[in-house]
């Protein structure tokens, strides 16, 4: 990895980052840092590089010429450099942090611009610099120690600098936990014990100790970092406490769509990676009203578990259609045996027009299409004969001749895209004859093939659904949640 530092101070910052460890890794060739004097580029003639602010103020401000005169050196030295990333190290940029560490730590090279009094003038930077960052809220006299705090941080992430190639995944900001006590000999001092079991010898005992006290750590220490640690973990734990009604989240999580948003200990945020669809559930209004204020609600639509966030989001944000439901969720391991009467298939595109016929108070067409296109939409199939008794006009207009199969299209069901079973449609002429059950049955068998827990949910007034549901072993919750958009 090459680093190039735009300096008035080149000898600062060599001497600082080619000693000990970063010296070495130079040595070997995994590093090269070099800096380049942006005095050497001024075209005054007493060397000068800076001069009195417009518009009068505080202190001097670095000219734009040998800074860039600087920069275009380092680019016809290098020709990699041309593409490389150029750090601003400045206050008023993003501060840097171990994430930050990692991402720089992948480029092949990389140019950092030190300002010196009161800065740098706006256009040169308008002109090079691709990132702003800064290491801290405080102010220091010049961009010489950020930028070697920076480089240093990122070189201990550049694969053969450090000896030991895991020791950054176990440090401190690892998976946002601080990093545990360590202890080394001797076993005994100042009458202090090491903790006996790092002395047991048992690697998965060291292991969870070791976690224990990170988490403890970081919860007292750096409660901010902590909220940021494992926070699907976390919500899972929180949303178990009911798991009926939050199998929507739940399933979220569990199946990779969530993007988990907050974990309190009085509530949790999620948003669907795919829909953008936010899921929240809060133990009080308080709770809610923190949740909600990190939500966009431009555009968004809300599942909320809770009446008083239903109530909330409505008022916050001006949205008004609210659909009432009841979760209910297949808990239990055990596929049911397919009803072979009907076929049952997963259906493909050229059956948009006629599933946008039936189901059009969700989805437009072209989203459908796609649900179609992944095939996540099943239909029931009778063979045409057996449908040709029971024909009318509008059985036609169902459109639900299958080209050419000899079979006849009666009802579909698909999978939501946040998770949940639904969709269901048994077109007129079919329905009281089990094939509601057949197709939801078929869903749940496939969605437990993929190790997933079925659900549904069903308007509150819904009861034929919330009968069938129970026929087939579903357990209903008893609370209801919202649907606002
Ligand atoms: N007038 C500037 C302001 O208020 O934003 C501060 C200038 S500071 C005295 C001089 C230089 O030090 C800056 O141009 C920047 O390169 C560097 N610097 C100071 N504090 C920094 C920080 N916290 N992070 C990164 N760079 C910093």
């Amino acid at each position: 990895m090459h680093f190039h530092i735009l300096t008035l101070f080149p000898d600062m910052v060599l001497s600082g980052l080619k000693t000990s460890i970063l010296g070495r890794a130079c040595e070997k060739g995994l590093l090269s840092i070099e800096a380049e004097n942006i005095r050497d580029y001024t075209k005054d003639k007493h060397k000068k590089v800076d001069d009195y602010p417009y518009g009068g103020g505080a202190g001097m401000l670095m000219q734009a010429q040998p800074v860039f005169d600087a920069y275009q050196a380092v680019l016809e030295k290098r020709a990699g450099a041309k593409t490389a990333r150029v750090i601003y190290v400045t206050p008023q940029g993003r501060l840097f942090d171990q994430s930050m560490a990692k991402e720089l730590a992948k480029e092949e090279e990389l140019i950092f611009l030190c300002g010196h009094y009161e800065g740098i003038d706006e256009r040169v930077l308008e002109e090079i610099v691709t990132d702003y960052v800064s290491i801290g809220d405080y102010v220091l006299t010049g961009g010489e120690l950020p930028a070697m705090v920076m480089i240093d941080a990122i070189s201990r992430m550049v694969p053969g600098v450090l000896k030991n190639e895991e020791s950054g995944e176990t440090e401190s900001f690892h998976e946002n936990l601080l990093e545990y006590p360590q202890y080394t000999r001797p076993e005994v001092w100042r009458e202090k014990e090491v903790p006996q079991v790092l002395l047991c010898g048992d690697h998965a005992k060291v292991d969870a100790w070791r976690l224990a006290r990170s988490v403890e750590r970081t919860k007292r220490q750096r409660p901010d970092l902590y909220e940021k640690y494992d926070l699907p973990g976390r919500a899972l734990l929180w949303l178990k406490q009911d798991r009926l009604l939050h199998m929507d989240m739940l399933e979220n999580i569990r199946r990779g769509r969530a993007r988990v948003l907050c974990v309190r200990e009085d509530g949790v945020l999620l948003q669907d990676k795919g829909n953008g669809l936010y899921m929240v559930s809060a133990q009080n209004r308080d709770a809610g009203e923190r949740l909600l204020s990190l939500t966009e609600p431009e555009g968004a639509e809300y599942v909320c578990h809770q009446r008083f966030l239903a109530d909330s989001v409505a008022a916050r944000f001006q949205k008004e259609t609210m659909q009432v439901c009841l979760q209910a969720a297949y808990t239990r391991k055990t596929p049911f045996a397919e009803d072979l009467s009907y076929e049952i298939r997963a259906l493909d595109e050229t059956f948009t027009e006629g599933i946008f016929a039936h189901y059009h108070a969700f989805y437009e067409k072209e989203k459908l299409r796609a649900f179609l296109k992944e095939g996540v939409i099943y239909g029931a199939f009778l063979p045409k004969e057996e449908t040709a008794r029971k024909e009318t006009e509008t059985d036609r207009t169902d459109g639900a001749e299958s080209g050419g199969t000899g079979q006849v299209l009666a009802g579909f069901i698909g999978t939501h895209e946040e998770g949940g079973m639904g969709m269901l449609e048994v077109f007129e002429p079919f329905r009281r004859r089990g094939i509601a059950q057949a197709l939801e049955t078929h869903l749940i068998n496939r969605t437990l093939e993929r190790g997933e827990t079925p659900y549904c949910q069903i308007f509150a007034e819904n009861e034929a659904s919330i009968a069938l549901q129970e026929k087939l072993g579903l357990k209903v919750g008893a609370k209801k949640i919202y649907w606002i958009s």
